[in-house]
Formats: structure tokens, sequence, C-alpha cells
């Protein structure tokens, strides 16, 4: 079995050059990514209730000084700006505390108390950035909570900083953009089970940290592993322009939905002349496309809402922050970075469609762009997170989809029967390992895991082509400006040398899933179906819910699983009956009557019907292959 190796000659050669070549004598970020700083918490681990670590930022301590050969020295620099850890004043009244997960979470201090924007993905990474401000900022009761977008690590902490009593009192108001939770659920639950699988190689949580694993995502540093928690929000923000006050403090609001999230805004504080740029303007070229998968996000609107951005703001505004990476102050800076922000995804959305209308592929115009040199040269436009690369080929999709034209692409064979086919025409596997070699000895290691791939589909127990293809994707990885292709890379390399390691961190809590509608929790079930095996299956069920007297058909017939609302002539072969709150035993309980009952959910008719629909289900896998067949 392979190891972890050095750098290639031609991956330290990369890196002598990006050294060369890149602006790293521009350190103003370094500046600003500690200025204001008022305090750590040092030793910086946090533990949940039983003593397990679920965030510790000291595991990076290794980011000092110049980047060794197997980090790509941008991406070294990224590292050690979001490895900055503490409370920070962007102005007065508004903190942020930065280093505690994969998000800031900022404190914004009213007459009595203090708003929180953005709880971090845990309780208990929340509550202890919480601890921090208040130890330095004194004992402010929280007054306000805002969630920017439905991400989890913009809401999963909320348990942490505030309670369900204070927020069901009317004490604490939680102001969410139009939506939110209905985007916060359904994201976690239609793909979810594959989006948890991939995030795992995405955000390398499986992977040591160190120069030659993790050093962090481009976006910060990596995901906390505690609790994660939702409050629905009390207050919806409908429209840009939109104004509101609470406990002292105004906030006017702008819509921005279809950028980084269906539903997101910016919001303006006025009185501070400070922006909240939520996560539409950070330091990183932002995914169009997250690689562990997602719908396609619109450049061309991202644009076109930082214009507006502009327009609203930009003659006054002093201080922009978001819920990633550090602030930027000073009207003219400011007005510069979003102006650049901006000219980004415009670029590279014109670009795209410019070129894919001369015929040019995805792939092809991902290698043709090069971004003008204003845009290289601002280290906020460089992807860390999204890169051109994926983005362009996201663009291409957003437009046209999968199939790229050429008759050829349009029925080929699947990945194992091509390799199959690929190293029969290579004379073997052997074969294509040779060649693979000839091509990472000369600094290929594209085309090396391109033939490597086929090769490890076709034959997986080949240990020659397992452990070069390890080789190759680490090379890759050492090579990667963004962090989450070194990730990937890395994680690809982990698996093939070691083994699977599934699904590391949690997709779908308890809270999230009591968010689902009654009609996204259907759906959750529908998308179990094995429709082979339930081709003989007609069964229908009836689900009465008692608070809100909202009644539904479910019906299985030729392997779907369909429902409507509206009302239906004879009875139902079962039917349950339940209030809303109880209606997500469904999901997380099963389908055994005992099980339903012990909800709360009351059966009647033949409960056989339930046993016979739990029987047909079909749960996705949590460790699914990936790198290999
Ligand atoms: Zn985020």
């Amino acid at each position: 079995m392979s190891t972890s190796k050095p750098a290639a000659p031609s991956i330290v050669q990369q890196q002598a050059e990006l050294l060369d070549r890149l602006p790293f004598s521009d350190t103003q970020d370094f500046d600003d990514a500690r200025r204001g700083l008022l305090g750590r918490r040092e030793p910086n681990a946090i533990t949940d209730a039983d003593g397990t670590v679920v965030w510790d930022n000291d595991t990076y301590d290794f980011l000092q000084g110049d980047a060794p050969d197997t980090v790509n020295p941008s991406l070294w620099r990224q590292s050690r700006l979001n490895a900055i850890q503490g409370l920070f004043e962007v102005v007065p009244g508004i903190y942020q505390v930065r280093g505690f997960d994969l998000s800031n979470v900022t404190f914004i201090e009213g007459d009595t108390g203090v708003l929180v924007l953005d709880p971090l993905v845990t309780e208990e990474t929340a509550a202890a950035a919480l601890a921090l401000y208040r130890e330095h900022r004194g004992d402010r009761p929280v007054t306000g909570v805002l969630y920017t977008h439905p991400h989890v690590d913009h809401f999963g902490g909320v348990r942490g900083i505030t309670t369900q009593e204070d927020i069901d009192a009317g004490r604490v108001p939680i102001i969410a953009p139009a939506e939110f939770t209905e985007h916060a659920a359904s994201e976690n639950v239609y793909a979810g089970t594959a989006m948890a699988r991939r995030s795992a190689y995405m955000f390398g949580a499986a992977l040591a940290r160190g120069p030659q694993g993790q050093v962090g995502t481009g976006l910060s540093q990596t995901v906390a592993t505690g609790n994660i928690t939702l409050i629905h929000p009390t207050l919806d923000i409908t429209e840009t322009g939109q104004e509101e006050i609470v406990d002292g403090v105004r906030m006017i609001f702008q819509m921005a939905p279809g950028t980084e999230a269906p539903a997101e805004f910016l919001v303006y504080f006025p009185d501070r002349k400070a922006l909240c740029a939520a996560e539409d303007a950070t330091h990183t070229l932002h995914n169009l496309l997250t690689l562990r998968g997602a719908l396609v996000r619109d450049a061309h609107a991202w644009s076109n809402y930082l214009t507006e951005t502009l327009d609203l703001w930009g003659d006054e505004v002093e201080a922009v922050f978001a819920s990633h990476h550090w602030p930027t102050w000073g009207n003219e800076r400011i007005v510069e970075f979003l102006a650049l922000q901006r000219d980004l995804y415009a670029y590279l959305h014109d670009q795209t469609l410019r070129l894919l209308n001369k015929g040019f592929t995805g792939p092809e115009i991902a290698e043709q762009i090069v971004l003008p040199p204003a845009l290289e040269n601002a280290w906020h436009a460089r992807g860390y997170y999204g890169s051109v690369s994926h983005n362009v080929k996201a663009i291409y999709q957003r437009y046209m989809g999968w199939y790229d034209g050429n008759p050829a692409h349009l029925w080929q064979h699947p990945p194992v029967e091509q390799g199959k086919r690929y190293v029969k025409l290579a004379g073997g596997v052997d074969a294509v390992v040779a060649n693979a070699q000839e091509a990472f000895d000369g600094g290929d290691f594209r085309w090396a895991a391109e033939v490597l791939s086929h090769a490890v589909f076709a034959e997986p127990d080949h240990a020659a082509a397992r452990d070069l293809l390890a080789d190759t994707l680490e090379q890759l990885g050492y090579g990667a400006e963004n962090g989450v292709w070194r990730n990937i890379y890395l994680s690809g390399a982990t698996e093939l040398r070691s083994g699977k390691f599934g699904t590391p961190t949690v997709s779908a809590s308890p809270d999230v899933i009591s968010a689902l509608t009654p009609e996204m929790l259907f759906d959750a079930i529908a998308i179990q179906v094995n429709g082979p095996e339930a081709w003989d299956e007609q069964l229908t069920i009836g689900v009465v819910l008692t608070d809100t007297d909202a009644r539904y058909r479910l019906s299985l017939a030729n392997g779907a699983l369909t429902y409507s609302s509206a009302a239906q002539s004879g009875d139902a072969d079962v039917t349950l009956t339940a209030t809303s709150r109880a209606l997500p035993a469904l999901a997380t309980g099963g389908l055994s009557a005992d099980g339903l009952a012990q909800a709360g959910i009351q059966v009647a008719g033949d409960a056989s019907v339930l046993s016979r629909l739990a029987g047909v289900l079909d749960p996705g896998d949590p460790d699914f292959s990936i790198v290999t067949p």
C-alpha cells in the first residue's frame, strides 16, 4: 500500500513560479484579518456535553511561515488568514468571532442587548463564541437573531445563543429572508445523503491536518462536528429596502435570492455605515456550483445584485463584513472590492456565454478563460472555494445542461464498461500503469489520473494502478490553489490507500428534519421507494393533521408514491392522524405501528399497509464508492 509522498519536482517548480508571479508583497489582508482583536480563546478546543472535541482551531498552528512544497503557496496564504481566531471589533458596536467554525458569527450591540447574525454551524461553537464576546463586552442578553441565508453554517448554532422559550415569548425575533425554512430543509432532504458523502471529500473531514493533509477549505478552515439546531424565523424579509429596528438597531435589507443561496439577504446598518455582505462578497471567488453537488447558482443575478449593493450604499459605506473571512474598511477600498467581485461574476458569466455561442463546450471554455489582470491580482478574486474552472462548467451547465452536443457523447458506456474497453485497447492494466507512470514523471497528473481511473474501474483490485492513482491524486492536491480541490484529491488518495471513510459529518439533524413541511416529508419517503420492487404494490395512506386541518392521500402505484391534498372519495387503506409537529416521525422513526404510536401518530385501518410500504423503502448509502467502482 502506498503512503503519503513528497511533492514531485514539477509541483515544486509550480509553487516557486506562483511565489514569483502572485502579489505576495501585498499584505493588507493580514492587517485586516488581525485588526480590532479584543481577545482569543486559548486553548481553542471546543467540546460537546460528552467532552468530545467538536472544534479545535489550534490544530492549524502548523500554518506558520512560508508554504511547504506540498501546499500551493496561494492556498497556504489563504489558510493562514483563515486560521486567525478571536473576537474582533468591526466598528464600534459590531463585533465578530472568527476561527470558531466554518463561518463567522457577528454581534451587533443594541440599546439593551446584542443581536446575533449567523450563529455558526453548531450549538457548542456558537455558545463558545457568545461566551468570548461576553467576556470582553459584558453580559448582554441576546435580543435578536438574523440568518442571512439557509445554509447550515448560518443557523445551525442558534440553540447555543438563545432558547425556544425566548423566541416563543416574543422576546427575541429571528429575522431571515422569505422562504428560509423551506430551503433550509429541502437542501438536506432530496439529495442529502449524496451531498453529505461528497461533503466529506469537499471539506476533508477525514483527512489528517498538516502540510501533506488538510490545510483548510479556502472559505474557512473546516466545519465543526457538534449539534446542528434550527429555530424557525419569526420575521420574514421580503423586499429590498425593507427596514427593521430591533433593540434600537436600524437595519436596511437587500434581497439577493438565487445568488450564493436560493434565499439570501444583505443587510446595511446605516447608523454605523457598516454592510454585511452575507456570502455574496467574500475573499474568494465563490462557488457557482459547489462540488458536493447542488443546484447551479446564477452568476448573472449575482453580479447584478452587487451592482445594486453599490448603488444603494456605495456612497457612504465605511466597513463591509461577511460571514466568512475578514472585513474591508474605508469607502474607496470597499467600492473597489465590491466592484471587482461584481465584475468577476459578470466576466465569467458573459465570457462563458460568448464562447459557448461559438460552439465551445464547458471543459474547453474552462481552459480558455483567463481573468483580466486586475482580477487575477486581487487576492479576494482568486479561486480558493469556487474556481474559474468549475464555475465556468457550472455556467455552461446552467444554460446548456450535461450534453455537449457531440453525438459521440450522447450515449457513452458508463465508467466500468468504459474502463474495461480502454484497458483492453491499451493492452492490459500493466500497460496503462506504465503509460500513467510516464505521464506522472513528466508532471502530466491530469492524464495520469484519467487513464488510471479507467484502470481502477476496470480492475479495482489492481494494486499498482490503485497506488499510482493515489500518488497522482495526491500531487494534484499538492498543486491545487483551491482548498476544496485539494481536499477532494487528498480524500480520493486516502480512500484508495486505506479504504472508505464514509460520511463523517451529520447531514440532517432532528431540528432540520422537524422543519420539513408535510409535502417534503412525503417526498423524502417517495425518493426512497425502490421502483422495481414496488411495481406490483398498490396502497393508499390517508394523513390527517389535527392542528392545521390539512388532509392528504398518499398513493403507491407503478412504483411511484404520490400525494394529493384534494378531497378523495372512499377510505384510504390506513389513516394516520397527527399534529404537524409529530409528523416528522414518519421520516425519523420509521413506519412501524409502535414507532408511530410512540411519536403520537394514531393509526386507523389496515396497519399492515405501513409495513408493506416500509418493505419497499431503500434508503441512501452514506458509504457509497466514489474513487472506485
Ligand atoms: Zn457560509
